[in-house]
């Protein structure tokens, strides 16, 4: 796993699948900043066990994201990005952990943030997803990158066999 601040220190080699988390690698909500999910599981975490506090917080999460607007985290760093998929014969796809019943709203949210793309997965956890979508899509190599440190290690034991490159995200502009 590669530690990262932004989208320029992604390397993309020729044939790769690309995939990509949404909130807080993407887009931002400012009223849930870099360690509010933390800090958020700490809290109910005094209450009640560990899965709970996660469900506890991902309700919490799926409010704010229904009636906040987003922004782009870094629109020109992402076009670049997008210049070397590109470049490199490269395909790439989003991957959430949002509920699939968000589809919608998270295909508006990401065309209001100037992000135009329509391959847009929901699954969690994410590490057979990743897994499927390799088996699916031929490619030499997978990029994942995503800023929750439990997704990367859980893409990173799945695909171990496999040419994988899991970058973890702590964006510069979060
Ligand atoms: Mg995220």
């Amino acid at each position: 796993m590669k530690k990262i601040k932004n989208y320029d220190e992604i390397i993309v080699k020729e044939n790769s699948l690309v995939i990509l988390d949404i909130d807080n690698t993407l887009i931002k909500f400012n009223s849930m900043g870099k360690t509010w999910w933390k800090d958020r599981i700490e809290h109910y975490k005094q209450h009640t066990d560990a899965e709970t506090a996660n469900k506890l917080v991902y309700d919490d999460w799926e409010v704010t994201l229904n009636i906040e607007i987003p922004e782009p985290l870094d629109c020109d760093k992402y076009q670049d990005l997008l210049e070397r998929i590109k470049m490199t014969n490269s395909k790439l796809m989003l991957l959430t952990a949002r509920d699939i019943n968000l589809k919608d709203i998270t295909i508006n949210q990401l065309n209001d943030c100037g992000i135009q793309i329509k391959d847009v997965h929901h699954s969690y956890p994410k590490g057979k997803k990743v897994k499927e979508l390799y088996e699916q899509y031929e490619c030499d190599k997978i990029i994942f990158v995503d800023d929750h440190l439990d997704n990367v290690e859980d893409v990173e034991l799945e695909m171990k066999e496999y040419n994988i490159e899991c970058y973890l995200l702590d964006h510069e502009n979060l």
